[in-house]
């Protein structure tokens, strides 16, 4: 449409860069967080996103089930209290040792908010504290994580305003020894909030609590022991987290108990952190059927745990299978596994296995490029992987090399 004179109207839609003015700089800059595909294909074999390949147990089925009714109208409990009181005693601690959210993604962004000061107020010139620190001081602003691990922390981080600091991991993804650290003067002691991931994402190992300890106990800031991945690794460190008053730990129901599409996650630390956390939270952060759920779930862990083994072998014979066709295999204490393929470059396995109907995930980022990590699913799903890996092999030949590796 145009207006009488010939000129636009004025109304005319604002477009995307006129509008985007009112945006903070902060979050035009922002790369979002990409979550691995959630494609509805029939048939299609899903081990992208870490999703147990087992359903809840029948007795959780059930009780979100008979929860579903009038109730429904009602808002959920707004602490959680009664999931936090059965995660207190499974843990052996106080509820007010224990913090429920909306799945431990959301741990992590309280975290961030309450431990870490905005980079933009850090760096002015204003004594924020009565302790007398300068704003100059930049650990106090400074989100700190091993690479590669979870995408989500320099997101969060950047969302924040705060300063990242990303120090690669030692060879083999495995974690740098303190004395290394302090040498390379590249991790920061001092840093506000250290996020460390164990086992590791994407790379599967899993760093031994002596370890962690050993560097937590340098730590000045907060440390979170994002441990979404523990139940499929033979130690977790939750005891740091009760020993310390700077450690807190986060799991979350979505892996290893099936519950990702009711987003439960929670922290464990000392009381002076939960309720930091607490207080930032949305007000009814928890849903009512997710309540539900992880009560039922903490009813039936023998159910569980059965999964847990069967997830710890199906992982065993994939990576030895997957050897055996020359992809170089990580070793994993979660429910994925990091591999290098053979022959082909990561992205075209990715698309290979794709037209296969198999769903992995790649990520496009300098350290990682080269793997693709492969969720552990059934063994049906297993053998499935293997086999079409097979017969990529077998269409390629072992003479073409585009990933600058033969077999
Ligand atoms: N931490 C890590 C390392 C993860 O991979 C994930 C899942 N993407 C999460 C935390 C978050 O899990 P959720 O929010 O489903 O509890």
């Amino acid at each position: 449409m145009k207006a009488r004179n010939g000129s636009r109207p004025r109304s005319k839609p604002l477009t995307r860069s006129r509008s985007s003015r009112w945006v903070r700089p902060v979050v035009q800059a922002l790369h979002a967080y990409v979550p691995g595909e959630q494609p509805r294909i029939q048939g299609l074999i899903k081990l992208n996103t870490n999703e147990n390949p087992y359903p809840p147990s029948p007795r959780v089925l059930e009780a979100v089930r008979s929860a579903v009714d009038g109730r429904l109208r009602l808002y959920p409990n707004p602490t959680a209290q009664l999931l936090r009181e059965k995660l207190a005693k499974f843990h052996r601690c106080s509820a007010r040792n224990v913090m429920v959210g909306n799945g431990s993604d959301e741990i992590l962004a309280l975290a961030v908010r309450a431990f870490v000061e905005p980079a933009a107020i850090a760096d002015g010139t204003a004594t924020f504290d009565s302790d007398g620190h300068s704003g100059r001081d930049r650990s106090r602003s400074t989100v700190q994580y091993f690479t590669p691990s979870y995408s989500l922390y320099p997101v969060l981080a950047a969302g924040h305003g705060a300063h990242v600091n990303g120090v690669r991991l030692a060879e083999g993804f495995t974690l740098p020894k303190p004395d290394v650290l302090r040498s390379s003067q590249s991790w920061d002691f001092e840093a506000a909030l250290s996020l460390i991931t164990t086992p590791n994402a994407p790379g599967g190992r899993a760093f031994s609590t002596a370890a962690l300890e050993d560097l937590c106990k340098r730590q000045r800031g907060v440390v979170v022991l994002d441990e979404a991945y523990v139940d499929f690794a033979e130690e977790n460190a939750l005891r740091l987290a009760l020993r310390y008053p700077h450690i807190l730990v986060a799991r979350t129901f979505s892996k290893a108990y099936s519950l990702c599409a009711l987003r439960i996650g929670y922290a464990v630390g000392h009381p002076d952190l939960i309720v930091a956390l607490d207080k930032l939270r949305d007000s009814y952060n928890v849903n009512a059927l997710g309540q539900v759920a992880a009560l039922a779930t903490l009813d039936d862990l023998p159910y569980y745990r059965a999964n847990f083994r069967r997830i710890k072998d199906t992982r065993g014979r994939l990576s030895e299978q997957l050897a055996t066709l020359a992809f170089e295999v990580l070793p994993s204490q979660a429910n994925f596994i990091f591999v290098r393929p053979p022959v082909l470059a990561a992205p075209q396995w990715l698309e290979a296995l794709g037209q296969r109907k198999i769903l992995v995930r790649w990520f496009d980022a300098p350290a990682v490029r080269d793997y693709l990590r492969i969720t552990v699913g059934t063994d049906a799903e297993a053998k499935a992987l293997v086999k079409a890996a097979r017969e990529v092999l077998v269409t390629v030949g072992p003479g073409r090399s585009a990933g600058g590796r033969a077999v």
